[in-house]
Parts: structure tokens; sequence; C-alpha cells
């Protein structure tokens, strides 16, 4: 009999979604006319901007008269060349060192593929699941970097060594950036300690101020030992259409890597679809942009709200800022699964408790403001009535 990978044994089998999922129905089974807030997924809720959809239709036009087949598996180098002029080059990079790819998730999956067994892999607790989930699978030894309220949920390099470590800045699901001098101790640490970064920088463009790096490479020496993921899903609404890249220099001290990654995409992918990477081009140009701003502008709008709303009730929380999500301690005495209840049946909005991002989110829910700013004000003011109703809230805990 073939023998099954015994390392999907070590996945907890009580992915939140699906018991979010089933809390929800059987909330809108008992309420059908209850409007509820979702500020649960972090997925977007504006439709596409119309000058991607314009150059996707086109892309298609295109096909029906030429023949687009099977295109670079490392992505068009018309894409490669507009993401490196706009974001990289900047940085003395090149687009031969950017690689297309159908969204960060694989890209975060796949790193790890490059590694020996043997090499250990450190990441943030609280953590984005997918980098846990990925290496458990693998049989990586996983290291968590317990990540706390009193550090600000900022992480700091370890005292040991670890071969890979990944970093989310801004982070999900803590909403918290790393800035020029936090970032530049993980860089130092990795060049002293012979370790990769993978910095995934997903929600780069939600970046509100000059004092958080644009990107890992605006940190001496990150052109070492860093490799930078990003994606269109939140910046451009991509996430049902797929398509993020990694950045890999090939000044890296482990200056395979860049070549490894090619061999590995040449095997495993054929490529993201031609029309999708016209609608990537497309977020670059001056209109592209213009649209692109306006939906991040409402969505910002959105976190203001939240986060403003959550400071009038004095509570305690993280992020919003530079990133769409908002990490709140939750002002209860029991846990993050039973205020997320609360929150659901008293004031119809869905969370997702902090506990499903690792032990050390236990305490916090995480709010997320890919909302529109009415929904994000419909569920502020539910709260706010809740609080005013409720002395167990009223206080600062
Ligand atoms: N990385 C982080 C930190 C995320 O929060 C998400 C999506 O929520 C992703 C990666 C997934 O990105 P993509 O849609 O490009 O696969």
């Amino acid at each position: 009999m073939a023998v099954l990978n015994p390392h999907f044994q070590k996945l907890k089998t009580d992915y939140i979604f699906p018991v979010i999922e089933k809390k929800v129905s059987d909330f809108k089974k008992k309420n059908p006319s209850i409007p509820i807030f979702n500020l649960g997924v972090g997925d977007v809720s504006l439709p596409l901007a119309p000058k991607i959809a314009e150059a996707m239709q086109s892309a298609i036009e295109e096909m029906t008269v030429s023949t687009h087949g099977y295109g670079p598996p490392e992505g068009q180098d018309f894409l490669r060349n507009a993401i490196c002029k706009e974001q990289y080059a900047q940085y003395g990079l090149s687009p031969d060192e950017i690689f297309i790819s159908d969204g960060t998730n694989s890209d975060t999956c796949a790193i790890q593929e490059l590694f020996d067994t043997s090499c250990t892999v450190g990441m943030t607790d609280p953590t984005y699941p997918v980098y846990y989930g990925a290496n458990i699978i693998a049989g990586k030894k996983i290291y968590l970097l317990p990540t706390t309220k009193e550090q600000g949920f900022i992480p700091k390099p370890p005292k040991q060594r670890l071969d890979l470590v990944y970093i989310c800045t801004p982070a999900n699901p803590t909403g918290t950036a790393l800035n020029f001098s936090e970032l530049q101790e993980w860089v130092d640490w990795a060049i002293s300690h012979e370790a990769i970064l993978c910095i995934d920088n997903v929600y780069s463009s939600f970046i509100s101020s000059d004092e958080i790096p644009p990107s890992v490479y605006a940190i001496a020496g990150a052109n070492k030992v860093a490799i930078e993921m990003r994606s269109f899903s939140k910046s451009a609404g991509f996430t049902g259409l797929r398509c993020g890249y990694s950045v890999w220099p090939k000044t890296l001290e482990l200056s395979q890597l860049n070549e490894m990654w090619l061999k590995r995409t040449n095997i495993k992918s054929n490529g993201v679809s031609y029309p999708i990477q016209r609608g990537a081009e497309a977020c670059f140009s001056d209109e592209g942009k213009k649209q692109l701003q306006e939906q991040i502008t409402l969505y910002r709008q959105s976190a203001k709200i939240l986060s403003d709303g959550l400071e009038k009730l004095d509570q305690i929380f993280f992020g919003g800022k530079h990133s769409p999500y908002i990490w709140w301690k939750i002002p209860i005495d029991g846990n993050s699964w039973e205020f997320f209840d609360i929150l659901l049946e008293n004031c119809h909005m869905i969370t997702i408790p902090g506990s499903g991002f690792g032990a050390c989110g236990e305490g916090f829910v995480r709010l997320s403001s890919f909302i529109k700013p009415t929904i994000a004000k419909g569920a502020i003011d539910a709260l706010h009535h809740y609080f005013a109703t409720n002395q167990l809230f009223s206080q600062r805990i």
C-alpha cells in the first residue's frame, strides 16, 4: 500500500474558517432579516478597476486574432519590466530577478522547497497560517517566534540560528509594520546568521508613512539575504484573478537561489494567463494607478472609521494604519472565540478570533477594513450601542 505523507496528521483539523461559516450560517438561520457586518474575511470588496478590466478585455480580443499559447513560466517580459521599472529598479534590481506567479500564497508555500529538509524555518506567532501549513506538510522543522502585545507585535530576531524566516510586513493578522530600524535589525541578523528572509509584502500599498520601508530592498544589505513577495490581490483586487510576484536577487549570498527558483518555476508552472498579466501591467499605467489609489483610499477610510470607533471606546488595538487589519485586544476575561460569539450575537459583526493565527493570537480578534465605509460605520455604531448598554465593556482592560 502507498505510504501517505505522515506530516499531514500534524495539521490542525479545526481550521477556523469552516467553524466561522457554520456559526454565521446558524445565526442567519435564526435571524434571517438581520444584516451582518462582515469584518472577517481578508478579501477585497470593491469591483475591478475599469482600466484593468479594459486591458484584460483587449488582451482577450487580441487572442481572437492571434495566438497566445504557453507564455514564459517565469512571466511575460512586459510585466516583469513594468514591475521592475515601477518598484525595483531604484534598488538596482533587474527584471530577470522578478518572477510572476498566480499569487503570494503559492510563492510563500513553495519557497521552502529550495531548502533541505534539515533546514529550520522560523515564523512569528501569531502568523499568516499558510506559512505554517506549507512547512508542516513539507516536514520542515518550524520555530515559532512569539510576538506579543508588550513588543507591540513587532517581531524581534531570535538568539538561535534559523535558516529561513518568514516576516510579514505590513502584517496579517496584527496589522503592524516594521520601520527602517526594525527591518534593518532583521537584515543584519540574517547576514550574521547566514539566514534567508522571506518578506511577505502583499500589503505594501497600504503603507502610509515614510517611516515604513516601501520594500525590504530599501534596507542596506537586504539584497544579500531577502526575498520579497508581493501580489496584485490586495493592491488591485486580483484575489479572484490570481497574479503575484517574487523577487530573487542575484546578489543573494546563497547565489544559486535565483537560478533554482527559475528551474523550479519552469518545472512546476506553465505560467499565468496572458490576459491576467496584461491586466496586472495596466495597474502601472497612470489611469490604473489613479483608480487603484482611489480603492485603497476607500479601504483606508474604513480602517480609520474602525480605529476611531475603537479609540472612542477606549479599546486597545494595533494596526489599521499601514495595513487593512485591526488587531483588537478583547475586553473580556474569556477567550477570542467567546468574544467572537458576543460580537456576532449582539452587534451582528463577523471578526476572526486571534487564536486561529497561533497561540499568541489568543486574547485578540482581527477586523478587516476591506469593506465600504458605510459598513464600517454601521459596525461601529452597533458596537457603540452595545458597549453603552453593557457595563462590562466600558472599561479599558
Ligand atoms: N500573504 C498574506 C499575508 C495574506 O494575507 C494573503 C491573503 O490574505 C496572501 C499572502 C495571499 O495572497 P495571494 O492572493 O496573492 O495568494
